[in-house]
């Protein structure tokens, strides 16, 4: 009996907004809606910037028109703002599970995810997955290959070496910071790649992923994350 079993472990384990811990059915809770922002179109059609006027039609911003993605598109399903960065700042640092199922339920309704072979989340070097436990880029992926049914494969991706966090780096910094950071250790050869993080700010780190994994023999590289920064 399937929904007499989820009613008895919705009491026990209750949805909560992973925006302000409220008990609610919604993925958002009502007061939340206002704070937190789902990202629609009109969008850059490469890295998925939103343009902030309504009048224009999606098309490739000048940062694509000047540099060369590694990525066919990125997208982001939340606007970067308080609201989804304290829910995030949450849900990677406090071992909270009731988060990562919220906040995968809300990545993973992210529309048309067809064709692709193969989910790689960006990877966590060793000693930063020991420190936090888990990484919230996988979480974050098995939610989406659980309800777009493609599989996921942790493995295909090392970090190899200790990156400082992007945090406080500039666009630049951010750039050399991860370069040579990443190895294919899987058979990427002829698949097509989504490739899944929890937040695109410069679209470095994702960036250098999909070049490795480019050179790596993958056909194609698509993003999605859970959040995009709105302004360059
Ligand atoms: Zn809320
Ligand atoms: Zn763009």
């Amino acid at each position: 009996m399937p929904s007499l079993l989820s009613s008895f472990s919705d009491l026990i384990f209750p949805h909560r907004c992973p925006f302000c811990d409220s008990i609610c059915k919604e993925p958002v809770c009502l007061g939340c809606t206002d704070a937190v922002r789902f990202i629609s179109p009109p969008l850059c059609d490469i890295c998925g910037i939103p343009f902030k006027s309504d009048a224009v039609k999606s098309h490739t911003c000048g940062e694509c028109m000047k540099k060369k993605r590694h990525f066919s598109w990125a997208r982001g399903v939340l606007i970067y703002n308080d609201a989804s960065a304290k829910a995030i700042h949450r849900f990677k640092y406090n071992k909270d599970t009731t988060f990562s199922k919220a906040l995968g339920s809300i990545i993973s309704r992210y529309p048309a995810l067809e064709g692709f072979d193969v989910i790689i989340p960006v990877p966590l070097h060793i000693d930063r997955l020991r420190e936090r436990g888990f990484n919230q880029s996988l979480l974050l992926a098995r939610a989406v290959g659980k309800r777009h049914m493609i599989p996921v494969d942790p493995f295909a991706l090392k970090r190899t070496r200790w990156t400082e966090p992007q945090v406080n780096l500039s666009g630049k910094e951010r750039k050399i910071n991860v370069k040579g950071a990443f190895e294919v250790q899987g058979n990427v050869r002829g698949r097509s790649v989504l490739l899944i993080d929890d937040v695109y700010t410069t679209g470095a780190t994702v960036g250098e992923c999909s070049k490795v994994l480019r050179k790596g023999g993958a056909k194609e590289v698509c993003v999605l994350t859970l959040a995009r920064t709105a302004e360059l």
